[in-house]
């Protein structure tokens, strides 16, 4: 680090578009001007250069590249902001993150894709009625990443099979038993926990009936209990839009 994605990162992304997210910005010349949101600032004194890929702040000389920005407007680290950015333009990361930490992500992907098309099937039925029950019609099952855990003991262990026990383990996927490994998640509505990204990290399985009414994933490598607002991934830039938030307990 850093790898390829750093310049492809920075050729691909528009810096006017990304500042402009943040900071009111008006056509100067070559260049676009702001008030600068890093310091007390009524001139304006903070200019992008989008030919340069370059911003600059004559008030409190902050400056710098696209990634500098966000790093320091979102207090990110540089693999955070680099990661964030790729992700929005769709460029592949090789080499931030870790090789694990992408597999761990992409097998979690693969059990949203795995329940959804489970809550789809007929015996989905249930877990569909119970939905659409709940207010929640079939346009936001896909967006929010919903599905159903079927009943049995196995049915993601043997769609994920090549993946491995080990790993659907330690996802919280799958459980250790004495006659070998079983599915957490069996007869359930399924929610996909995602992280500011919109990457799925967990999930939380409810009941039709009974106790528990909620199976959640333990602490993995990819999930600390009480980090994460469900949902935040979605509704972020309206909350920036607007400047509030409504929280609600709850999936
Ligand atoms: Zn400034």
């Amino acid at each position: 680090m850093p790898g390829p994605e750093v310049e492809e990162v920075k050729s691909r992304l528009n810096i006017v578009e990304l500042v402009g997210r943040y900071v009111a910005l008006k056509p100067s010349g070559q260049r676009f001007k702001g008030r600068c949101p890093f310091h007390p600032d009524d001139t304006p004194s903070f200019l992008v250069s989008p030919d340069k890929g370059l911003w600059h702040c004559f008030g409190c000389h902050a400056g710098g590249d696209a990634i500098g920005f966000l790093m320091k407007i979102e207090r990110l680290s540089f693999p955070e902001a680099l990661t964030r950015l790729a992700h929005e333009l769709g460029i592949e990361m090789r080499t931030v993150g870790g090789e694990g930490k992408a597999k761990l992500l992409q097998v979690n992907q693969e059990a949203a894709q795995y329940f959804a098309r489970e809550l789809r099937k007929l015996s989905g039925k249930k877990a569909r009625d119970y939905l659409l029950g709940r207010g929640v019609g079939e346009e936001l099952w896909e967006r929010y990443k919903l599905g159903y855990a079927p009943e049995g003991w196995d049915g993601l262990i043997r769609a994920l099979g090549r993946v491995g026990l080990d790993t659907l383990g330690n996802l919280g996927l799958a459980i250790a038993g004495e006659k070998g490994h079983y599915d957490r998640f069996r007869d359930r509505v399924m929610f996909t926990l995602c992280d500011d990204q919109g990457r799925p990290v967990a999930f939380a399985g409810r009941s039709f009936a009974g106790d528990p009414k909620y199976v959640n994933i333990p602490n993995t490598s990819l999930f600390t209990k009480g980090t994460l607002l469900y949902g935040l991934d979605l509704a972020r830039d309206a909350i920036r839009q607007r400047g509030r938030a409504v929280l609600v307990e709850g999936y």
